[in-house]
């Protein structure tokens, strides 16, 4: 797996959201997409999940362009949505259903993905009585629907109390074993407990491209704290 984004430039009407941004991530990296609230995260993330497309620049995986017809890259977005009424499996039957899986592959995966993600023996309960860390690990598991080698993740522990931050925390630690990761967040501590390599983004720049062994050696994560908070 090698994802290469490059040049990609986004932009809403006058406003630059993502400005000719560009990175790369390998096989087997788990990587921090880190920037406060506006920086463009979420929209190069649609980019790269082929949800909108760019005005300018490409993404490629494995050198060929994305397309989210293939469903090659597992995408959970900052906000999933569910229908409340409907069961963790319906749910994700319905939606495997709706990307393209046969109904006989889902009833084989899903017990197998449900396990994975901590929601065996719940697959039966309404989403609607979910918890914000149960909701989100349902939106992993759908993410994982078609075993994707890589999967985004747009502030997927953000908004979550601290029990359903580390329920999801140890999760990605799980799924991090055999998938590429890249994990959007405006808290630098999410992605400094399961990343390591951190790449940020401020008004829709790459400003910073480093790893945790390369802060080590500075002696000092102050200054990628600093260039996190600081106002423009
Ligand atoms: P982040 O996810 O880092 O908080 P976003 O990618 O959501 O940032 O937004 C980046 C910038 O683009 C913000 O200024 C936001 O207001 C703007 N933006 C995002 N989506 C839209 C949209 N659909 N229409 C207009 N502006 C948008
Ligand atoms: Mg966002």
């Amino acid at each position: 797996m090698k994802l290469e984004i490059k040049n990609v430039t986004k932009t809403f009407k006058e406003k630059v959201a993502v400005n000719n941004f560009s990175m790369e991530l390998q096989s087997g990296e788990c990587v921090g997409l880190i920037g406060p609230n506006g920086a463009g995260k979420s929209t190069l993330i649609k980019v790269i999940s082929d949800i909108i497309d760019p005005n300018a620049g490409e993404v490629l995986l494995n050198g060929k362009k994305i397309s989210k017809m293939k469903r090659e890259i597992g995408y959970l977005p900052q906000y999933p949505n569910f229908f409340h009424w409907m069961t963790a499996k319906e749910t994700l039957t319905f939606m495997g259903q709706l990307s393209g899986l046969q109904k006989e592959e889902l009833t084989n995966s899903i017990p197998e993905i449900l396990t994975k993600v901590g929601l065996i023996g719940e697959e039966n309960s309404k989403v609607g009585t979910f918890s914000g860390g149960m909701k989100q690990r349902l939106g992993i598991a759908q993410a994982l629907l078609h075993k994707p080698s890589l999967i985004v993740m747009d502030e997927p522990v953000s908004a979550l109390d601290p029990i359903g931050r580390r329920e999801v925390l140890n999760l990605i630690e799980e799924i991090k074993k055999d998938t590429t990761i890249l994990l959007s967040t405006h808290i630098l501590g999410d992605a400094e407990e399961i990343c390591e390599r951190f790449v940020i983004i401020k008004n829709g720049i790459k400003i910073e491209d480093t790893t945790i062994n390369e802060l080590l050696k500075r002696n000092s994560k102050n200054s990628l704290n600093v260039e996190i908070t600081a106002k423009d």
